[in-house]
């Protein structure tokens, strides 16, 4: 007896996305040079710094946890800065999908570029749409082998360039570069050069649409964010059916017919396989394209545009599209906060850290004379652009005297001076000891501070304890 089985997952269908020219494709040229531009580039950009701060524009150091982006420089301390930054990014994309759908997917995911950049590579070396499906139904000849293995060749290619880009970001890319050339580059580049090449060429040579479909969580959870004002990519029933592809029928006065010819130009189009003429779908990524191949159709019969364009479900439902909505604003507030947020903290910061630890063993040390003394571990940053003195002082004990371990200099208060290049960070042990005849009993809250001599270099504190029997 025969048995029925339901596969639970549907069959991958292959995509033949068909090039599309138009205005919305030139926008999409546009995001590709200018954001691929940006990739490529940024590693290789030098950024004046002082001292022996590193000279790449933009410089991910993992081992030091610095941060280098142009005139910013994130120091180990500031890592929270990195977690606004990633909270904000976050609220910005809800924003933009708020108010414009997903226009990121279309225009400015990596995914969407990359995927785009391997189909261009794909159509020079096998054709239009048309003869890349008739190339992949023929048997294996010379010419197919020479066309597909030039097309995998190439993708490679790229997959290595931009494999070796990203891992650029986290080391000085021209002495990186080299070591790759030379092959002397570190284990850890070559195991994330080796992955990132493999990822990309299978993600935008294979997979494709399947992320955006299946693997993105984006995709899944950006439906929460719509409401009837978002802007979606939609097909406008009302002018497009009844649909009619028979030019005789359409040409007879006595049936009514809708402005859709049923040419199917904007399915061969769509990056997604879709048929956007069956309502709005969570595959689609508001690309654009099917617009651009509706309106070349029309233009050609003189019919007018519009039948699918950008638009939202109240604007139609026949009213106009809000853009001032409760959403729109809460995420726009939360965002302009966040970033207001990290530019304060990197505009109000001093230029100078401090940070001191109280020796425990002992907690403190009663000298012959009468006097306590307890030992502590400054650790001072310069952050300013110049070489910068210090002077040291402590506050809230009455009959101190400071020293520092291996420094001599002192200002005219006795205040022991310490001098760092910028970007240098400095441990330094500390004798801090009280005069016998202002010793009391128990714990005494007290205050470091460190103080540029130029004012440029500015001065930070940090509370302590000064212990004693
Ligand atoms: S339906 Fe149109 S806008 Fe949506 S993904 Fe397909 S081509 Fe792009
Ligand atoms: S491209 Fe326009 S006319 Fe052609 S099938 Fe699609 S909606 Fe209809």
């Amino acid at each position: 007896m025969a048995t029925h089985t339901d596969s639970l997952y549907a069959d991958w269908k292959k995509q033949y996305p068909k090039y599309q020219s138009g205005f919305f494709r030139n926008v999409r040229w546009v995001s590709v040079i200018l954001l691929l531009g940006i990739y490529y580039i940024l590693p290789f950009v030098r950024w004046d710094r002082p001292g022996n701060l590193p000279n790449q524009a933009v410089l991910f150091d993992l081992p030091e946890r610095k941060f280098y982006i142009f005139d910013i420089v994130i120091w180990p301390q500031e890592i929270f800065l990195l977690a606004l930054l990633l909270i904000a990014a976050a609220l910005g994309l809800f924003f933009i999908t708020a108010l414009a759908g997903r226009v990121f997917c279309g225009y400015m995911c990596f995914q969407t570029v990359w995927t785009d950049l391997f189909l261009q590579v794909e159509r020079f070396f096998e054709g239009n749409r048309k003869r890349r499906i008739k190339l992949d139904q023929s048997p294996w000849n010379l010419e197919k082998l020479a066309r597909k293995l030039g097309k995998h060749l190439a993708w490679l290619f790229i997959g290595l360039v931009t494999a070796g880009v990203f891992v650029f970001y986290f080391s000085d890319a021209p002495t990186l570069l080299r070591g790759f050339i030379s092959g002397n580059a570190p284990s850890a580049a070559w195991i994330t050069l080796a992955f990132l090449t493999l990822t990309t060429y299978t993600m935008a040579g294979f997979a494709r649409e399947q992320v955006c479909i299946y693997m993105c969580p984006y995709a899944r959870f950006q439906g929460a964010m719509f409401d009837d004002d978002t802007i979606i990519v939609a097909y406008h029933p009302e002018l497009g059916e009844p649909r009619q592809a028979n030019r005789r029928i359409r040409n007879s006065t006595s049936e009514k017919v809708g402005f859709c010819i049923d040419c199917r130009e904007c399915v061969t189009v769509c990056p997604t396989g879709i048929d956007i003429r069956n309502g709005q779908q969570y595959e689609c990524i508001t690309c654009g394209a099917c617009i651009d191949a509706c309106n070349t159709v029309k233009d050609k019969l003189h019919l007018p545009n519009e039948l699918i364009r950008y638009t939202s479900l109240r604007e139609m439902g026949g009213q106009k599209t809000r853009w001032f909505r409760f959403r729109i604003l809460a995420y726009g507030t939360l965002l302009t906060g966040f970033l207001g947020a990290i530019a304060a903290s990197l505009l109000l910061r001093p230029p100078v850290e401090l940070n001191v630890v109280h020796h425990r063993q002992p907690t403190y040390i009663t000298q012959s004379d009468g006097s306590i003394q307890n030992n502590f571990t400054i650790r001072a940053l310069n952050m300013s652009s110049n070489q910068q003195t210090y002077a040291l002082g402590v506050s809230g004990l009455e009959g101190a005297s400071l020293k520092v371990a291996a420094i001599n200099d002192v200002d005219p208060q006795g205040q022991p001076l310490l001098t760092l290049s910028p970007g240098e960070v400095a441990p330094y042990t500390v004798y801090l000891k009280q005069a016998a005849n202002h010793v009391q009993h128990g714990p005494q809250e007290i205050i470091f501070q460190l103080t540029a001599l130029d004012p440029q270099g500015g001065k930070n504190s940090y509370q302590s304890i000064f212990m004693r029997p």
